[in-house]
């Protein structure tokens, strides 16, 4: 494919992780036109999505608009649009408010969306954590069920205050960590005249350990770290359903609650099944070792939106570092192509993986010979990935600010109700569904008693 520069112009559908980085990369030449286009006006930092949740964080901790990254460059349009159609061999896509944009190289890199695995009701009632608004959400619905149990402390016999995480990878470890920090050093100073002790933060996953993707030692330390902080561990156990009030284990027992958040799983956004590519496991579009689709000239697609092969034939896990790494690359080969000359194949330097498990809790295995680090070195170590890993100055003293305001006070700075609409609970929905769904030998996980 041949493409003369300065006529050159390149779309990108999606600015998170990868979409940013290409975008970035890109917008240092000024030969080449760049069209991002969001459908959100910012730029979101998912791996802290949870902080924004639990209300250590605020949203323009996490969320910093596009527009404002690219003010210095004039080859870079940001366009605030939904993609929802796609010609590949044209190039071409075509948004909801009718508009379409073509350029000589197409970059998606629409990201992933919750997968609940067919689990009935869980689409309905669970709460996922993949964007800005749906930690909002979660945070407004936490903080909805403190405030409705302060007025009416019997709903905690209704499971007010039961909070079930479902997935135990990094995001279920990380939420139910933090959450249980929130309940056991926030919350009973907010509201005293609430027995919060009553409060219970249960994770359930139906394999046996923690973190898969860790070592073996960090399986045990995030169980045990996770204990420490009153979390109950519900694993070798699956969710059968999801209801309106309370959650349905494959044992036979349920929990009532009115927050299940959902970290049980991610596919690819919904636009990946009309791009017109081929789609792989998890709905995830098949790309070639480059990162470009067989058969679709001039067509690339990143991060947590494709399949990338490995060198190992297996495909390179959804994280903000390979997003950011093939972003970058793509760039590159984008250059590579318009230049004449050949693309390489997508390297990924694999710096290693780490969660926070909490306050002063956190693990990290380094390297791709995954070493496993734990406690006070890697909460020093994922402060500092995390805080470098932001886009921005601002975003990073902001966050750091309301770290170390939450860490001396043990308050949550930003405790704002601000999706009371979709967060308000209808409380005697629980005697209309006590018969729904609930077998004979259900046996109820009480909060009390
Ligand atoms: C809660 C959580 C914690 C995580 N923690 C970590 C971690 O600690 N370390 C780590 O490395 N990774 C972590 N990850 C994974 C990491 O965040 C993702 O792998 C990364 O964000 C993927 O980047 P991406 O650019 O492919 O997609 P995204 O960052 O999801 O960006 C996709 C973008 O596309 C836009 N978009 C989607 N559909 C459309 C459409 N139809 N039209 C227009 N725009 C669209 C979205 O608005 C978004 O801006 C975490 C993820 C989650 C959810």
């Amino acid at each position: 494919m041949k493409v003369q520069a300065p006529n050159a112009h390149v779309v990108i559908v999606g600015g998170g992780f990868a979409g940013f980085a290409c975008a970035r990369e890109l917008a240092k030449r000024d030969d080449v036109r760049i069209t991002l286009i969001d459908k959100n006006n910012y730029h979101q930092f998912q791996p802290l999505l949870y902080q924004l949740a639990t209300a250590a964080l605020g949203t323009d901790d996490i969320a910093t608009p596009l527009r404002t990254f690219f003010r210095g460059h004039p080859n870079v349009e940001v366009k605030l649009a939904e993609v929802t159609a796609a010609d590949p061999k044209t190039r071409t896509v075509g948004t909801r408010d009718g508009s379409s944009y073509g350029g000589d190289f197409l970059v998606f890199a629409a990201g992933s969306q919750a997968n609940f695995f067919g689990t009935a009701g869980a689409k309905e009632n669970a709460l996922p954590l993949y964007s800005v608004e749906q930690a909002q959400r979660l945070r407004s619905r936490i903080l909805t069920v403190f405030e409705d149990a302060d007025r009416d402390p019997k709903l905690v016999e209704q499971g007010a205050l039961n909070f079930v995480v479902v997935g135990g990878g990094p995001t279920g470890v990380e939420m139910a960590g933090a959450l249980a920090d929130m309940i056991r050093l926030t919350m009973p100073g907010e509201y005293p005249d609430l027995a919060v002790k009553y409060a219970r933060v249960y994770l359930v996953d139906h394999g046996h350990a923690l973190l898969g993707p860790f070592p073996v030692e960090a399986h045990d330390y995030a169980a045990q770290a996770l204990q420490r902080k009153g979390v109950q561990l519900r694993l070798g156990i699956g969710v059968k359903e999801v209801a309106a009030d309370r959650v349905l284990l494959s044992d036979g027992t349920s929990i009532k609650t009115r927050t299940v958040v959902w970290a049980g799983g991610l596919m690819a956004s919904p636009l990946a099944a009309k791009a017109g590519l081929p789609c792989g496991h998890g709905g995830r579009i098949d790309v070639r070792p480059d990162l470009t689709v067989e058969g679709f000239p001039g067509v690339y697609v990143l991060g947590d939106f494709a399949n990338i092969p490995s060198p190992d034939d297996e495909a390179l896990p959804q994280l903000g570092s390979v997003a950011q790494q093939c972003g970058t690359w793509t760039a590159k080969n984008i250059l590579a192509e318009i230049a004449g000359e050949t693309r390489t194949a997508f390297h990924y330097h694999d710096k290693g993986i780490m969660a926070m498990i909490g306050r002063n809790a956190a693990v990290a295995a380094i390297g791709k010979k995954r070493h496993e680090l734990d406690g006070a070195i890697a909460f020093a170590a994922w402060v500092g990935v995390h805080a470098l890993l932001m886009s921005g100055v601002r975003a990073r003293i902001e966050a750091f600010v309301d770290w170390a305001w939450g860490y001396f006070s043990r308050a949550r700075p930003i405790q704002i109700l601000d999706r009371s609409d979709s967060s308000r609970i209808d409380w005697d929905n629980d005697i209309k569904s006590e018969g729904l769904g609930v077998s004979s030998d259900a046996q109820t996980v009480h909060s009390l008693g």
